[in-house]
């Protein structure tokens, strides 16, 4: 397939897991990507692991940002359009994830969750909007199936994806008159050193987690991929306004 060929994508969180997967997935489809994250050397692998295969070469910009400086984002916005040429298709990967039991919330944990997760994928939405193209433009946010199913000691994180899942619903109705798609992709559990690395401590009771597990396991960062690319091509040109869940059944 080559959905992409001609096509500009900026993929946030392009430096690690679902966002690596992504860039990948959008190269091998013909797709030209300015790839945001704040680790250069996770920019580097994603690169490398893009353009292993032939033809893809040149078509993959690592750009270094943090989503949350509004200065960086509009830096970013500026390079795609420069380095690209114009941006066809927004995708906000870039996230944070803290395990916070309620008696350990902080304000500082719940004002870097929202500001990563929530504040940089609108500012994104925002500075973007102006460069993507009527009729065909598509913004693709991931949020959590942890927005619309309570998961205990998560609350922070699931507010501030809550909040990027109104936003997109929002979005989706205040720039449809223009023919541009908003999609919210909501995940389940993905392995990923996101999650990989915040494991619960010992203290609390982590047997929610085992009983709502997905009969088909975890999901592979390339599994929810194929999902983004889907949202984000012509294919997925009917979905908009509308939550994706990609959670392998796992509160059925
Ligand atoms: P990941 O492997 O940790 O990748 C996230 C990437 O975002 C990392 O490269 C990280 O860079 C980057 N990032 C974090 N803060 C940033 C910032 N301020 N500016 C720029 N880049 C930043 O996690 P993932 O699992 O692929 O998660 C991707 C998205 O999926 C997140 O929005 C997450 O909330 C969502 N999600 C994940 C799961 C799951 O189970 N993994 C489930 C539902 C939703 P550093 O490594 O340098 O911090």
């Amino acid at each position: 397939m080559n959905r992409f060929e001609r096509v500009n994508i900026l993929l946030t969180g392009a430096g690690s897991g679902i966002g690596r997967a992504t860039a990948v997935r959008l190269v091998a489809e013909g797709g030209t990507v300015l790839a945001v994250d704040l680790s250069e050397d996770g920019l580097r692998r994603t690169v490398e692991a893009a353009t292993a295969e032939p033809g893809a070469a040149g078509r993959i910009v690592p750009h270094v940002a943090d989503v949350s400086d509004e200065r960086a984002v509009i830096d970013a916005i500026s390079a795609a359009v420069g380095e690209l040429g114009g941006i066809d298709v927004l995708i906000n990967v870039a996230g944070i994830h803290r395990t916070t039991p309620i008696d350990r919330l902080t304000v500082s944990d719940m004002q870097r969750l929202f500001t990563v997760n929530a504040v940089g994928t609108a500012l994104f939405c925002r500075e973007a909007l102006p460069h993507l193209p009527d009729d065909t433009g598509v913004i693709v946010n991931v949020a959590s199936s942890s927005a619309t199913h309570g998961n205990p000691y998560m609350s922070a994180y699931s507010a501030s994806k809550g909040a990027v899942l109104a936003f997109s619903l929002c979005l989706a109705s205040e720039v449809a008159h223009r023919g541009i798609r908003v999609v919210p992709v909501s995940p389940g559990a993905v392995a990923t050193p996101l999650t990989g690395a915040d494991v619960l401590p010992p203290e609390l009771d982590a047997s929610y987690y085992q009983r709502i597990r997905s009969p088909r396991g975890v999901a592979d960062p390339e599994q929810i991929a194929g999902v983004l690319a889907f949202a984000a091509s012509r294919d997925g040109g009917y979905l908009t306004g509308a939550e994706v869940r990609v959670d392998g059944g796992s509160h059925t």
